[in-house]
């Protein structure tokens, strides 16, 4: 995933290209001068079909000149006559106010940036193009005057990035025309075109700094701003003091890799980084699910675990320790706000018969079986757990010993009700539940116990099968 910063570095990359080819530009620009002093004959023929293709068209005197001199060129005309026509080509040029504007723009040139410019940065350029001008004005002829007034009109006028990389071709091709046509000493031209580069190379620095988003890299690594900062300013005064084209070009293209190794240092810095990040993102990531994986299981292992040790292992039912924490429960809610409860007490009668005569296994069964047809009768609320043997004890909140009664008295007839067959002999079995209700005075559980204990215990007495309210 692309981030902002990897966005930022891509659009310095591209500016840092841009002023690469910039420099390629130039110093192009700057053999060619070195080819007019070298040989004239041939910069004209080099030039003139650029004019002629990029400005010749239309029915213009200019126009016309420029279709005599592609003949002439054609027919490898004498320099003389060669000369002679490009006089004349001049002051049409002059005349008409053309210049060498491609007839296609250049395209992508600014093309990033055009979108995504502030109008401060297009000030910053129109400020920096009327410096160039008046640079110009002070060196170049009089007769330049109307160009310049006109890119002047028009640098007032620009709006957008379009308008301004206009003006930049504009003021390129007013150059070019003074380069070709004056006829100044060597030392002299190559200094007035290292100024131009200068002020060009000062843009295309602006035009990198001023970005708002290249900017707020920078401001993310002030050594990396530093650093391009002096290599682009040491860029500026090596064409000023440059000896030679040669010098210059050596210069230009050293702080450029410069320029370009500290891009790709910090690049390679900030993918680390962010690598760095991604890892530690994943692992936090990852680390964190894993603990929540245990979490969970742990979690589950112990409702698990506590499952178990609440569970009677014969009939699936609670058993004496869930028992024995939920009357604690009750007995403290009832302490403290007097919600009240009752005790069921459900003894097997005579179950050591019923053990002798059919053997442990239906005994057993007939202990899992009294779950078994009890637990529908009961309330969600209610709790049914064997208290150990053939003992059941069933805890029943906010119910009174009425309520407790009625449920006791279905347990009683359900289970009696119940016939297992052992060996086509039908085997009952009968049930004596004492209740009890909790009842002022009353301290611990184990005295609401002992109560439902006696019950049971009259219930044995009176006969068994049957329930019994103390
Ligand atoms: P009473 O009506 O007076 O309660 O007679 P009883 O025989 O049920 O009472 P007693 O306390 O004398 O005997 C309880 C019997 O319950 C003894 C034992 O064989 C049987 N018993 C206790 N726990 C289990 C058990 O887990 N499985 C089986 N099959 N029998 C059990
Ligand atoms: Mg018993
Ligand atoms: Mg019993």
């Amino acid at each position: 995933m692309a981030t902002p910063l990897d966005e930022k570095i891509v659009i310095l990359k591209d500016q840092v290209k841009k002023l690469q080819s910039q420099k390629d530009t130039l110093i192009k620009e700057l053999d060619t001068i070195e080819e007019k002093f070298e040989n004239q004959d041939r910069l004209y023929r080099k030039y003139f079909p650029i004019i002629i293709d990029t400005v010749g068209a239309g029915d213009t005197y200019f126009a016309r000149v420029c279709k005599d001199l592609s003949l002439a060129l054609k027919k490898g005309a004498s320099f003389v006559k060669i000369a002679y026509i490009f006089e004349q080509l001049k002051t049409a040029m002059i005349k008409e106010g053309v210049g060498p504007v491609p007839v296609k723009k250049k395209k992508g040139m600014f093309a990033s940036l055009m979108k995504s410019s502030s109008n401060n940065f297009i000030e910053d350029f129109k400020q920096s193009y009327q410096d160039i001008l008046n640079t110009l004005r002070s060196t170049l002829d009089k007769k330049y005057a109307t160009r310049m007034e006109n890119i002047t009109t028009r640098i007032i006028s620009a709006e957008d990035m379009g308008d301004i990389n206009d003006i930049r071709e504009s003021i390129f091709g007013l150059v070019f025309v003074y380069i070709s046509e004056t006829n100044q000493d060597r030392e002299k031209m190559n200094s007035f075109v290292q100024d131009i580069v200068g002020k060009i190379l000062d843009i295309e620095a602006k035009l990198a700094f001023s970005h708002d988003q290249t900017r707020s890299l920078f401001s993310s690594n002030s050594g990396f701003e530093i650093l391009l900062n002096t290599e682009l300013t040491s860029l500026q005064k090596t064409s000023n003091v440059a000896t030679s084209l040669d010098d210059l070009k050596l210069q230009i293209t050293q702080r450029l890799a410069s320029i370009e190794q500290a891009l790709t240092k910090k690049q390679l810095k900030d993918k680390a980084i962010q690598a760095a990040a991604e890892k530690n993102r994943h692992l936090f990531k990852t680390g964190f699910a894993r603990l929540k994986q245990e979490l969970d299981e742990a979690t589950q292992y112990s409702e698990q675990l506590e499952e178990k040790l609440n569970q009677d292992q014969l009939t699936g039912s609670f058993n004496r320790r869930a028992y024995d924490n939920k009357i604690e429960d009750e007995m403290e809610r009832f302490l403290r706000y007097g919600t009240h409860f009752s005790l069921l007490l459900i003894d097997a009668d005579k179950f050591k018969n019923i053990n002798d005569r059919y053997g442990h296994a239906v005994g057993d069964k007939c202990l899992q079986e009294i779950i078994k047809r009890s637990l529908p009768l009961l309330r969600k609320n209610d709790m049914l757990a064997r208290y150990g043997g053939e003992e059941f004890v069933v805890i029943m909140p906010e119910t009174d010993a009425v309520g407790a009664k009625e449920a006791a008295e279905k347990i009683r007839q359900t289970i009696e009700k119940i016939e297992f067959l052992y060996k086509k002999e039908v085997v009952r079995v009968t049930v004596s539940i004492g209740i009890t209700q909790v009842q002022d005075g009353d301290k611990t559980h184990l005295q609401v116990f002992e109560r439902a204990d006696m019950a049971v215990y009259k219930a044995k007495e009176k006969g068994r099968n049957q329930v019994l309210v103390h």
